[in-house]
């Protein structure tokens, strides 16, 4: 995946409707109110791998989840931008605009 290299963004931040499902099976929840839906993910394109995504609930409550490594939505960005790459241009081009990706909204 590429981000323009003009760009001052460095994270890619989706906003989930729904829950998400963490690497060991359960849905990823706040530690600190429960909270499992419309989390906002932060993809930060220079820690791709094992590092895990910074997750954010609707009340602001920050935490790293370890069962939402960043590899798992680096993937999915990594073919979005194979599979359909007039989309991922256009997706790019929002990025750059806004600084930021809502999905599922
Ligand atoms: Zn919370």
């Amino acid at each position: 995946m590429s981000v323009p290299e003009d760009s001052t963004v460095r994270a890619v931040t989706f906003k989930l409707n729904g829950g998400v499902l963490g690497t060991n099976g359960s849905p990823a929840a706040c530690p600190k109110c429960g909270e499992q839906h419309l989390l906002t993910v932060r993809v930060v394109p220079d820690e791709i791998g094992e590092t895990p995504t910074y997750v954010e609930c609707p009340w602001g409550h920050l935490w790293a989840e370890p069962t939402l490594p960043q590899r798992v939505f680096a993937g999915l960005l990594a073919a979005v931008a194979e599979e359909y790459p007039e989309e991922w241009a256009a997706l790019n081009r929002v990025l750059a605009e806004r600084g930021r990706l809502v999905a599922g909204a």
